[in-house]
C-alpha cells in the first residue's frame, strides 16, 4: 500500500521538484495527506538541497525571556496567559527584566534575546519602548527579537500610533528583529474556534509586511495540531509564501506543535501530536516554502531526538540554547528549558550534520566540522 501510495502521489510532485517548479494547492494537500513519511522526508530533503542548502545545521545561542503573562485575548489554546487578578499573573519593570537578562548573560552569554508576551491592557507604549531600550543599553551587543506582530498590533491598539510608527521608534531604541508567533492558523473558521479574541490575521500580515518594508526582519510561525484540516495548512503556508514573494522579509518559518495540557482542550480529552505529523508538518512546509530560507525544527516543541530525525525532513536550524521557556511548558511540553551548545553540536553531528552556530540575521559566527 505504502508502495502504490508512493507512485500515485508523490512522484508526479518528485517530477516538480526535481524541474524546479513551484508546488501548489492541490500538491500541497496530496502531501498532507501521504501516508509515506519517508518519502516525504527524502522529497524534502531534496528540494532542500536542489534549492541550495547543504548539511549545515544552525542554532543561536538565545534567552528567552517574558515580561508580562496578563493577557486580554483568551486564546482557547493557550497556557501561558493569566488575567491581572490571577496569582500566577506577572508584570516585570524594565529593570527587572534587564536585570535577569545580565544575570543570565554572566551565567552563559548569548547573542539574542527573544521575547514575546501577553497582550496586557494594564501597560502602555512606553512600557515597551522602555523595556527595548533598557535592554539595548544593557547589552548594546546583544540582538533583541521582540514581540509578535500580535503584540505590535496591541501595541498600536495601545497608543494610537500606526504600525510603522511604533515600529520605528522600536528600532530606533534598539528591537532588531520580531519573532513568528501570533500567526497560529489563519482561516477564518479555525481561529473563530481557537482564538476569537484575536486580531484578523489580515493585521500580522500587515505587520510583518510593514517591518519588512522599514528593512526589520521578522520570522513566521504555523500551530498545528487542533481543530485544523490539512487544506487549511496548506492555505496558511501559501499565505505566507505569497507574502514572502511580496517583501523577502521572513527569515525563517517554525511550524509549533499545540500542546493541550492545562487549555480547555485538555478537559476535552485532546492530545499531543504524534511524531509522524511532527515530521509531516517540517517535510511538506519545506517543499511548499521555496522561497523561505530557513526552518527551524523547534526541539522545545518536538524533543531533541524527534529534532535530529526532522533535519532529514527538511529542516535546518534546531533554534537555540533557551533559558526558561514558559509557554510550550505550560501546556505540557516535556523537554528540557535549556540546552548546553555542546549538546546542541552533539546532536547536529551525531544526525551526520555540520552544526553551525549563527547570529540571529544567519551569519556563522562558529562552525564544528
Ligand atoms: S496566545 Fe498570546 S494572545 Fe493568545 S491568550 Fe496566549 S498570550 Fe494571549
Amino acid at each position: 500500500m505504502a508502495v502504490l501510495d508512493r507512485i500515485s502521489t508523490l512522484d508526479p510532485i518528485r517530477e516538480k521538484v526535481e524541474a524546479g517548479e513551484r508546488l501548489d494547492f492541490e500538491d500541497g494537500v496530496c502531501l498532507m495527506e501521504s501516508d509515506d513519511l519517508l518519502g516525504l522526508g527524502e522529497l524534502a530533503d531534496l528540494a532542500r538541497r536542489l534549492r541550495g542548502g547543504d548539511d549545515r545545521v544552525f542554532f543561536v545561542q538565545n534567552l528567552y525571556l517574558h515580561q508580562t503573562n496578563v493577557c486580554r485575548v483568551k486564546c482557547k489554546f493557550c497556557a501561558f496567559a493569566f488575567t491581572q487578578k490571577q496569582p500566577e499573573a506577572y508584570t516585570y519593570t524594565a529593570e527587572e527584566v534587564v536585570e535577569e537578562a545580565l544575570r543570565q548573560y554572566d551565567v552563559a552569554p548569548f547573542t539574542e534575546i527573544h521575547i514575546v508576551n501577553g497582550e496586557s491592557p494594564h501597560v502602555d507604549f512606553a512600557y515597551y519602548v522602555d523595556t527595548v531600550l533598557a535592554l539595548h543599553e544593557a547589552l548594546p551587543q546583544v540582538h533583541l527579537k521582540m514581540f509578535t506582530a500580535s503584540e505590535i498590533h496591541h501595541m498600536s491598539t495601545l497608543s494610537g500610533l500606526s504600525y510603522e510608527d511604533v515600529l520605528t521608534e522600536l528600532r530606533a531604541v534598539g528591537l532588531g528583529s520580531l519573532t513568528g508567533g501570533g500567526a497560529e492558523i489563519f482561516a477564518d473558521r479555525v481561529r473563530r474556534l481557537i482564538a476569537p479574541g484575536k486580531e484578523h490575521p489580515d493585521n500580522w500580515f500587515e505587520v510583518n509586511r510593514v517591518a519588512h518594508g522599514l528593512g526589520i526582519p521578522t520570522h513566521c510561525t504555523m500551530l498545528y495540531g487542533h481543530v485544523e484540516t490539512y487544506e487549511e495548512r496548506v492555505d496558511h503556508l501559501l499565505r505566507l509564501r505569497e507574502l514572502q514573494d511580496e517583501t523577502g522579509g521572513f527569515l525563517a518559518f517554525i511550524p509549533l506543535a499545540f500542546h493541550p495540557e492545562n487549555t480547555v482542550f485538555e478537559r476535552r480529552g485532546w492530545r499531543h501530536t504524534t511524531g509522524s505529523d511532527d515530521l509531516k508538518v517540517i517535510a511538506v512546509s519545506r517543499l511548499l516554502l521555496d522561497n523561505m530560507p530557513h526552518l527551524k525544527a523547534y526541539w522545545i516543541m518536538m524533543g531533541l531526538p524527534l529534532a535530529q530525525i526532522a533535519l532529514h525532513f527538511g529542516a535546518n536550524d534546531v533554534q537555540g540554547t533557551l533559558v526558561r521557556e514558559e509557554i510550550f511548558h505550560r501546556a505540557g511540553a516535556r523537554t528540557e528549558q535549556e540546552q548546553k551548545v555542546e549538546e546542541l553540536v552533539r546532536a547536529i553531528r551525531e544526525a551526520g550534520r555540520v552544526a553551525v552556530q549563527r547570529d540571529t540575521l544567519y551569519n556563522e559566527l562558529r562552525r564544528w566540522a
